[in-house]
């Protein structure tokens, strides 16, 4: 393996990270990626809120800040991959729950203050104004949470350099401009070039036009979101700063993501021996006090109950879906009408349609393990992660053709056809490269065409355990995706703004 170019001090600043607080993707990769990083030689620290007591608990404290009822406190724990540095404020007090939302669900009303002055102690740490004996060469900030970061660290003298990873560009972080003010930001930022986004300010921006690079999780996505179709109002900036966007796909832990040695399931599995993924098969649909007949493919969700994730349209083919010998298990919450509407459905079909509406990562690690094949009808979607557990797990997805699902489901129709044009007597099972099953557009119709299509694959068993072994087969690990960080963060480097400077966009006004 290649050395990196020189072992870097970086500075994680992201609003979750598993197995502390996790809500989605975002969770495993800021827990994956330091994990890969710190393996190759770099050393890195998370910053992540303190969104209640349990998470500060066995932390010690490193510093307090301001007033001094907020601190900085660090976690060493055997299953976290680097010293985690929690931002406890009584800005986060009540999140204990859910960092995001409130119990009734909606967003909690101090997301600018608390998120701003987040991105304020990330710059303090970069500057060295709140730690002495730790500098960050990259501060690598994540998703609008993290946005101000590279806007403060514009604000005072700093030699580290900012990369920011958009994991999702639909969630923008908007508010009135009155926060600027508030947070003691200069009014200058409520500037098309800077903050200013339709009236509001938009924390996201500050990432994409202040940071020195800027990536995002899969190469389609990154072209994708410089289009009106996917850039939400942002792809003029994005076009713009397009020399320093890169897209980079994301991996998996392959080691937490085994289902040869995973705690969370009860049957041990791997590609030479499938005989524990028919018993979590059984076991899966036990929960539910059912079984299926070995013609009848169970077909698993995992994931938010939201637009995005194509929820609707699973509930707009629904009737179709279950005139086929097909049963569905659903693990997710989400938008409360989509949520009421799939609770209906489950009311309505008990035995067919099962639904589990916690967060429930054993569960979720059920699914990926006892289903056959993994529903994910997204409209769009940055990387995904879900499929990629599925793969690992020999559940076959059946999916969109967008984003990171086009850049790593592999259509099997699509891979049978090439191999049957290119050699006439092709092996009918030669499918080493297929992983799933892609439809072109996000709608009712072609997802229940493409379940149509794997399920021809399913009931002939020695193509659909070819499928499966193929997929199961896939790297997707972080090796590869580590190497091109390393390269970001030296591009960082080598162009970022002289200390004390700031970003270029930040002096353009
Ligand atoms: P997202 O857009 O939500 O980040 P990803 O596919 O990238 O989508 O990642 C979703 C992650 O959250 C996966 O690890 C998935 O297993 C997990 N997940 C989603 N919903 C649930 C749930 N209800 N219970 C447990 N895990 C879940």
């Amino acid at each position: 393996m290649q050395a990196p170019f020189r072992s870097l001090r970086i500075l994680f600043v992201a609003a979750e990270m598993a197995p502390l607080v996790k809500v989605g993707g975002l969770a495993d990769v800021v827990a994956a990626l330091p994990q890969a990083l710190v393996e190759r030689g770099h050393e890195v620290r998370v910053l992540l809120p303190a969104y209640g007591g349990h998470m500060t608990r066995g932390a010690t404290r490193l510093t307090s800040l301001g007033e001094g009822q907020a601190s900085l406190a660090e976690l060493r724990r055997p299953d976290l991959p680097c010293p985690v540095w929690l931002f406890e404020s009584p800005v986060f007090a009540g999140r204990g729950h859910h960092p995001y939302n409130q119990p009734d669900g909606r967003a909690w009303p101090n997301d600018a203050t608390a998120f701003g002055e987040f991105g304020r102690v990330a710059a303090g740490i970069a500057a060295g104004t709140l730690l002495s004996d730790w500098h960050p060469d990259i501060v690598h900030c994540h998703d609008w949470h993290a946005g101000l970061a590279p806007v403060w660290m514009g604000l005072e003298p700093t030699s580290a350099a900012s990369v920011f990873t958009i994991h999702n560009l639909a969630f923008a972080g908007r508010f009135h401009p009155r926060v600027l003010a508030e947070l003691g930001l200069p009014q200058s930022l409520n500037h098309p070039d800077l903050l200013e986004f339709h009236g509001d300010v938009a924390f996201i921006k500050g990432g994409l036009s202040c940071a020195d690079e800027v990536t995002t999780v899969s190469p389609r996505y990154a072209q994708e979101i410089l289009t009106p179709e996917f850039g939400n109002g942002f792809e003029g900036l994005l076009r713009h700063r397009q020399e320093h966007l890169t897209g980079i796909l994301n991996g998996i832990d392959t080691r937490l993501w085994n289902p040869a040695r995973d705690p969370l399931i009860e049957h041990a599995f791997d590609a030479a021996d499938l005989t524990g993924k028919s018993r979590e098969r059984l076991r899966l649909l036990r929960r539910w006090g059912v079984t299926a007949r070995k013609d009848e493919a169970v077909l698993g969700w995992v994931g938010r109950l939201t637009r995005q994730k194509g929820a609707d349209l699973l509930l707009e083919a629904l009737p179709e879906l279950l005139q086929r010998p097909l049963r569905l298990v659903v693990l997710g919450s989400g938008e409360p009408e989509l949520k009421r509407a799939v609770a209906a459905a489950a009311a309505r079909w008990p035995e067919r349609f099962m639904v589990d509406s916690r967060f429930d990562e054993s569960l979720a690690h059920g699914i990926y393990a006892g289903a056959d094949m993994l529903a994910m009808p997204s409209r769009f979607e940055p990387c995904g992660l879900s499929q990629l557990y599925a793969m690992r797990y020999g559940t076959v997805p059946v999916t969109t053709a967008v984003g990171g699902l086009a850049d790593t489901v592999l259509d099997a129709d699509a891979i049978a056809d090439a191999i049957a044009d290119a050699i006439a007597d092709a092996d009918p099972l030669a499918c080493s490269e297929a992983t799933g099953f892609l439809m072109a557009e996000a709608t009712a119709e072609d997802f229940v065409e493409t379940v149509d299509r794997a399920l021809r694959w399913f009931h002939d068993q020695h193509r659909w355990q070819a499928l499966m072994r193929s997929a199961m087969g896939r790297q997707l690990d972080w090796s590869g995706a580590v190497r091109a960080y390393e390269q970001v963060y030296e591009r960082a480097l080598a162009g970022r703004s002289p200390p004390g400077v700031g970003p270029a966009a930040m002096r353009a006004p």
